[in-house]
C-alpha cells in the first residue's frame, strides 16, 4: 500500500460475497476511464468484496512489444516509444492526482519505467530478444496500470493494495504463452489472500516460472488471470469489464448487425473464444467452469447494459430457437498439408504428426482428414509455420524421401471461421445453409472440420473474404431480414428513376419481403458517392463528390472489390461500351450484374463470349431484361419458353418506340417527313432523328434476341435497312435533313397504298427466322398484331410450336426512364431472391 498523507481510508466491501472484476485496456484507457472504473468498484463495494484484475492501459502492450522488437533490431527509435509510454502514464497520473498525492505515484511509475528502460537498453546492446526477455518487458504494462489504479482507489478513500500476480501464478517456461500450474497457483493465491482488507488490484497477464522469472499468459491473458483468481478464491462471479455490451453473436466491430447474447454456456464461450472471439481469453473459461463460477461480460462504458452471463447451462426458462449461437474468426492462420498415397491405411501417421508438434509446443488450431486418409490438413498460427514445417519434414524425412508422403505444403493468408452452437447438434441443414450462403457469395471453402459433438463447424477461407463471410453467414443464421448491396453506375434518367423507385418501395420490401436494398455506391465518370451502410436516397445528389482516384469503371470495380460486401450487385445504368467491357471482371469477382446497357449482350462476339464464359464460371448472376423492350418481359419470356422445351419458330417485332410511332401515324394517312418532324419536336426521337431512322438500336435488340436463340450473330449479320437516304447521312445539319426528307414522302405513300390493296400495311419491323435476322420496312397483313400497334408501343411476337396458331405477344411501352428502371429493379429483386 502506498503512503498517502492526510486523508482517511474506508474499508468497504467487508461483508457479502466476493467478486472478481477484470478491467481491460480500453476500460482503463485514460484518467477519465480510471475514474469511471473506480466508481464502478466503489459502488460494488456496497454489496461485495472485490478483487480487481487489470490489463495494461490500451495500446501499452503493443508499444512495449514494438520497443523490444526495435531495440533487438538495433533501431534506436525504441527510445521514442519508451518516452511515449512515460508520457502516457505521467499524463494520466497528472490528471488523477494533485498536490502532495502526485509525487509518490510519479515515483512508483518512474521506478517501473527505469527498470523497463534498462531491460530494453540491454536488448538493444545485445541485439537479442528471447521470449523470456520479451515476457519481462511486456509485464511492465500491467504493473503500471495496477499501480495507477490502486493508488487512485486510495486517493478516493477506498482501501486498496497492489498485488503482483507473478508472485502467485506459477507456470512452465513457455514464456509467451505459459502453461499454468493451476494447483500450485491456487494454493499460492489462497494463502496470500486468506484474509485481506480493501480492494486488491492484481496485475493481469503476468505469472512466473518456477525459477521466478516472469512469464505471460498469452495476449489477452488478463481474463485468464481473473478466472484463476476467481476459482482460487471461490468468487461468486467473475466480471469481465470490457468495451462492448457483452458477448455478441459475432464481433460487433466486424458484423454491424451482431446481437448481444444474454446467456451462453461455458462450452459455447470456449469454442467461440478459441476460434478468435477476443472478448474473452480462450483459457479463461476453464478455471471458472471447473469451480462452477458464472462469468459475466459487461461494458464499462455502458454499465446499464445487462451484459452476457456464461454458465454451465442455459437458464431453464430461456429457450433458444436458433441452431447457431455465434460466429468467430481468426484472421491469420496457415494451413499445413501432409498428403501422399503412402499415408493410406498406415497406422500411426496421425499420432506421430500430433506428438511431434505437441512436443515442440506447436498449437494446432484446426485438423481435417478425409476418410481416404490421403491427406491431413492442419491450421496453425503463422508465427509457428516455418518451425512446424521443418519439424514435420524431419519427422517424415524417410517417407518423403521414398515419395510415400509428398513434400509439405504451406498455404498462407487464410482465415478460420467457426460457427458455434449447442443447438447445432442433431439439427440437420446447418452445414448446407452455411455452404450455400458462402457459395452464392463466391467464397471458396479451403478446408472444413466438424467435431462429433456437432457444436462447432470450422472452415478455412481466403483471409480477404473474412468479413464478407462473417457477414453473410451471420445474416443467414441470425437475421430474418437480408440485405443486398447495390453499386450503381450512371446517374442519368434511368438511375434517377431507379433511386426514386427504391426509395419509395424500400420500406415495403423490408416489411413484406424481409429484404433491405442498400445502395452503397453511385458513380458517373466525374463523381462518386460511397457508403457501405447506404447512401441517403433522398439526398444522393449532394452525396456525390468528385472522383480523385480510382477513375473509370476499373477504379469503381476495384473499390467494389475492396469493399467486398456480401450480396453485392453492380447495376449498370450507363450506355457505355467501356462499362460493358468490364462485366466479365465483375462476374469473375463474384459480383452480380444487372444492366440496362445493351453494349454487353449486343457487343462484339468476343465480348459476348467472355460474358457467357464468366457467367458459367461464376456463382454471380447476370440479368439484362431491359436490354430489349425496357420493362417489357421479353428476355424472361423467351427463356421460359426455351427452358420449358418449346421450340421457337420465329420472332417478329417492333422494338423502337420512334419507328413504331412513325409507321402507326403513316397508317393513319400522314406524310412521312412531317411525322418525323412532329416526333422530333415532341421529343420522341434522339436529338438527331437519323439515329432512330438508321435502325441501329433496333438492330442491336434483334441481335440480342438472335443470340438468345443460340445463333452466332455479329451486329453486321443483322440485315438492317436504314430509313435515312444515303445522301442525307454524314455531316448534314439536322434542320436541313428534316427539310429534305420530304423527298421520300411519295414513296411511303405509294407503298402504303399498294400494300393496302393486298390487305396489308407497312411497318418498320424485325424478324428472326432460320438463323437470319433482319429489320426494315416490311409488309404485314392488316390482321397481324403489328398492324394493330398504336402510339410508340413496342411489340414482340413469338411464334413457337406451342404458340403456332396464335402467337404469343408481348406489347407495351418499350422505352422511358420509369419503365426501364422498373425492369432494372425487377432484375435486382430476382437476383436478391436467389442470393438470400
Ligand atoms: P479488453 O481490452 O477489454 O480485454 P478486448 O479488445 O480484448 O478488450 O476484447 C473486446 C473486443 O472483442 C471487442 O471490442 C470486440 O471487438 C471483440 N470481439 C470479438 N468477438 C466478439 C464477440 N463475439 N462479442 C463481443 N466482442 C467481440
Ligand atoms: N495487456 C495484455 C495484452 O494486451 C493482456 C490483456 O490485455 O489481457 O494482450
Ligand atoms: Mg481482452
Amino acid at each position: 500500500m502506498i503512503e498517502v498523507k492526510s486523508h482517511f481510508i474506508v474499508n468497504k466491501g467487508m461483508g457479502g460475497s466476493m467478486k472478481i472484476f477484470k478491467f481491460g485496456g480500453t476500460s482503463l484507457g485514460s484518467a477519465g476511464r480510471i475514474k469511471k472504473v473506480t466508481a464502478i468498484i466503489g459502488e460494488a463495494l456496497d454489496h461485495d468484496k472485490i478483487v480487481v484484475v487489470v490489463s495494461a492501459i490500451h495500446r501499452v502492450t503493443d508499444l512495449l512489444l514494438e520497443s523490444a522488437t526495435k531495440a533487438c533490431g538495433g533501431d534506436s527509435s525504441y527510445r521514442m516509444i519508451l518516452n511515449e509510454l512515460e508520457q502516457l502514464h505521467h499524463s494520466i497520473a497528472g490528471e488523477l492526482f494533485s498536490g502532495d498525492l502526485l509525487e509518490p505515484v510519479i515515483v512508483l511509475i518512474r521506478s517501473e519505467l527505469t527498470e523497463l528502460n534498462d531491460f530494453v537498453h540491454g536488448i538493444f546492446l545485445l541485439r537479442e530478444l528471447s521470449e523470456k526477455s520479451l515476457a519481462r518487458v511486456l509485464s511492465y504494462g500491467e504493473r503500471l496500470s495496477a499501480r495507477l489504479l490502486s493508488s487512485y482507489l486510495e486517493e478516493q478513500h477506498i482501501a486498496s493494495f497492489y498485488l503482483d500476480a507473478s508472485k502467485l501464478i506459477v507456470t512452465d517456461t513457455n514464456y509467451a504463452d505459459a502453461l499454468v500450474d493451476s494447483h500450485a497457483s491456487e494454493l499460492n493465491i489462497r494463502k496470500r489472500l486468506a484474509s485481506f482488507d480493501g480492494v486488491v488490484v492484481v496485475t493481469g497477464f503476468i505469472a512466473s516460472a518456477p525459477d521466478g522469472t516472469v512469464t505471460t499468459l498469452g495476449r489477452g491473458g488478463s481474463d485468464y488471470t481473473a478466472s484463476i483468481f476467481g476459482a482460487a478464491l471461490g468468487a461468486t462471479e467473475i466480471v469481465i469489464w470490457t468495451d462492448v455490451d457483452g458477448f455478441f453473436s459475432a464481433d460487433p466491430k466486424r458484423v454491424r448487425d451482431a446481437r448481444i447474447l444474454p446467456y451462453i454456456t461455458y462450452a459455447e464461450a470456449m469454442e467461440l473464444s478459441h476460434a478468435g472471439a477476443r472478448v474473452l481469453h480462450p483459457l479463461a473459461v476453464q478455471p471458472a467452469m471447473k469451480a462452477g463460477i458464472p462469468v459475466l461480460i459487461k461494458n464499462s462504458f455502458n454499465i446499464a447494459a445487462e451484459g452476457t452471463r456464461i454458465e454451465r447451462s442455459m437458464p431453464s426458462d430461456i429457450s433458444r430457437t436458433l441452431p447457431v449461437t455465434g460466429l468467430s474468426s481468426i484472421n491469420k492462420v496457415v494451413l499445413l498439408n501432409l498428403s501422399g498415397s503412402g499415408m493410406v491405411g498406415v497406422p500411426g501417421i496421425a499420432s506421430r504428426l500430433f506428438s511431434c508438434l505437441a512436443s515442440n509446443r506447436i498449437n494446432i488450431i484446426f485438423i481435417s482428414q478425409a476418410s481416404s486418409e490421403q491427406s491431413i490438413t492442419l491450421a496453425i498460427n503463422p508465427a509457428q509455420a516455418v518451425k512446424a514445417k521443418k519439424i514435420l519434414e524431419d519427422e517424415f524425412q524417410s517417407e518423403i524421401g521414398f515419395r510415400q508422403i509428398d513434400p509439405l505444403v504451406i498455404r498462407r493468408n487464410l482465415a478460420l471461421i467457426a460457427v458455434v452452437g449447442n443447438n447445432m447438434s442433431g439439427h440437420p441443414g446447418v452445414s448446407a445453409q452455411l455452404f450455400e450462403t458462402l457459395g452464392k457469395n463466391g467464397i471458396n471453402v479451403i478446408a472444413v472440420a466438424q467435431g462429433a459433438n456437432e457444436m462447432n463447424i470450422s472452415i478455412v477461407i481466403d483471409s480477404h473474404h473474412e468479413d464478407k463471410a462473417l457477414n453473410c453467414i451471420h445474416e443467414s443464421f441470425f437475421l430474418s431480414q437480408r440485405k443486398v448491396h447495390l453499386f450503381i453506375a450512371g446517374t442519368g434518367t434511368i438511375a434517377k428513376s431507379l433511386i426514386g423507385q427504391i426509395s419509395a418501395h424500400r420500406h415495403n420490401l423490408k416489411k413484406d419481403n424481409d429484404l433491405d436494398v442498400v445502395v452503397c455506391g453511385m458513380a458517373n465518370t466525374g463523381n462518386i458517392a460511397l457508403d457501405d451502410n447506404g447512401i441517403d436516397l433522398q439526398n444522393w445528389q449532394s452525396a456525390l463528390l468528385p472522383r480523385v482516384d480510382h477513375h473509370d469503371i476499373d477504379g469503381y470495380l476495384q473499390i467494389i472489390k475492396e469493399r467486398n460486401l456480401h450480396n453485392t450487385i453492380f447495376v449498370d445504368c450507363t450506355a457505355s461500351a467501356k462499362v460493358a467491357d468490364v462485366y466479365p471482371d465483375f462476374l469473375l469477382g463474384n459480383i452480380s450484374v444487372v444492366t440496362a446497357n445493351k453494349l454487353g449482350m449486343a457487343g462484339q462476339w468476343p465480348l459476348y463470349q467472355r460474358i457467357k464464359d464468366a457467367r458459367r464460371k461464376s456463382n454471380a448472376r447476370f440479368l439484362y431484361e431491359t436490354n430489349v423492350g425496357a420493362g417489357l418481359p421479353i428476355i424472361n419470356t423467351l427463356h421460359d419458353l426455351k427452358n420449358s422445351g418449346d421450340k421457337i419458330i420465329s420472332i417478329d417485332g417492333v422494338l423502337s418506340g420512334t419507328l413504331s410511332f412513325i409507321f402507326n401515324e403513316l397508317r393513319k394517312g400522314g406524310r412521312f417527313s412531317e411525322i418525323v418532324r412532329q416526333a422530333q419536336q415532341a421529343g420522341y426521337t434522339e436529338p438527331d432523328p437519323r439515329d432512330d431512322l438508321s435502325g441501329a438500336d433496333f438492330a442491336r435488340k434483334f441481335l440480342i434476341l438472335g443470340r438468345e436463340l443460340g445463333y452466332t450473330l455479329e451486329y453486321g449479320d443483322v440485315v438492317c435497312e436504314s430509313l435515312v437516304p444515303e445522301e442525307y447521312r454524314g455531316e448534314m445539319p439536322v434542320a436541313e435533313f428534316l427539310d429534305r426528307l420530304s423527298s421520300v414522302d411519295e414513296w411511303y405513300a405509294a407503298e402504303t397504298e399498294s400494300a393496302a390493296k393486298d390487305g396489308m400495311t407497312i411497318a418498320y419491323a424485325g424478324e428472326i427466322r432460320n438463323g437470319k435476322a433482319s429489320i426494315g420496312v416490311k409488309r404485314v397483313p392488316l390482321s397481324s398484331p403489328i398492324a394493330g400497334l398504336s402510339g410508340s408501343e413496342n411489340m414482340v411476337v413469338f411464334t413457337t410450336e406451342r404458340y403456332r396458331a396464335t402467337p404469343l405477344v408481348v406489347r407495351g411501352p418499350g422505352a422511358g426512364g420509369e419503365v426501364t428502371a422498373g425492369g432494372v429493379f425487377a432484375d435486382i429483386l430476382r437476383i436478391a431472391s436467389y442470393l438470400v
